[in-house]
């Protein structure tokens, strides 16, 4: 820490002046660490629906994983994660406003929650603020959108991670790996998981979907086509239909203090 109070310190002051955020811009051309516009203030996009359906009066929240500064993982084709994972929660958006829902993005462009400085524990700032904006827009369900990458090309496949002690994100996140798997790759027999994710701890359902590998080359020309990344949204519809005609859903851990 003290060292990164140094190299502020020590900065030229033309540098500091040019980096100094203006305003917030949404969905911007790639940005990068050094020229990252902070979001002051920043705001929840809101979608509201465009027709009745099987969803209507639900609010319903998606996190598109990273964004701005945080790339995220790589893709073969050079792409960040960051891009796939806006792409098709966009998509999930559109057909779930068009099921009646409204739902919360934690955003809807190229960009971060965190501000530019100081430029530690960004992401920490960046994930409270989205937890903030989920909460206080009095969001239901929470799916985060995400990509996957291994060591191994061929690994392939959705993934979708639950809170360990949440019945809730454990039974839902089971349902999306059901239709994830059977809209993309029936032959998988992969299971939803346990896995540790700051948003998976907000109280309410949730799951952390990895769509599948960057690291496979098949895989990852499928996430950068549109309909494909459609047909990821609608199974993902399907489950949250699911989860909402259930009669007595299981209930979701309480927010964890983090
Ligand atoms: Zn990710």
């Amino acid at each position: 820490m003290l060292a990164v109070a140094w190299l502020l310190a020590a900065a030229p002051s033309a540098i500091r002046a040019s980096a100094t955020p203006t305003e917030y811009t949404k969905n911007q051309a790639p940005v990068y660490d050094d020229d990252f516009i902070g979001p002051a203030p920043y705001k929840t996009p809101l979608y509201l629906p465009t027709a009745d359906g099987a969803l209507s009066g639900r609010i319903i929240a998606i996190d598109a994983g990273h964004g701005g500064y945080d790339g995220g993982a790589k893709g073969g084709a050079g792409l960040w994660e960051k891009t796939y994972n806006l792409q098709i929660s966009l998509a999930l958006k559109d057909q779930l406003t068009a099921q009646g829902a409204t739902v919360i993005m934690t955003r809807d462009g190229d960009y971060s929650l965190a501000d530019f400085r100081p430029a530690i524990r960004k992401k920490r700032q960046d994930m409270e603020r989205r937890a903030q904006l989920v909460l206080a827009g009095g969001a239901e369900l929470l799916v985060s959108i995400h990509q996957n990458e291994y060591r191994k090309a061929s690994e392939h496949g959705p993934q979708v991670f639950y809170r360990a002690d949440c019945a809730a994100g454990k039974a839902f996140a089971a349902l999306v790996q059901t239709n994830l798997n059977a809209e993309l790759l029936p032959s998988s027999h992969r299971k939803a998981n346990v896995g540790d994710f700051y948003t998976n701890s907000l109280g309410i359902p949730s799951a952390l979907i990895e769509c599948g590998f960057l690291s496979n080359p098949t895989e990852e020309a499928n996430l950068r086509d549109s309909a494909y990344q459609r047909r990821i949204a609608s199974a993902i519809v399907k489950s949250i239909t699911e989860w909402f005609a259930q009669e007595n859903p299981p209930a979701a851990a309480a927010r964890e203090n983090r």
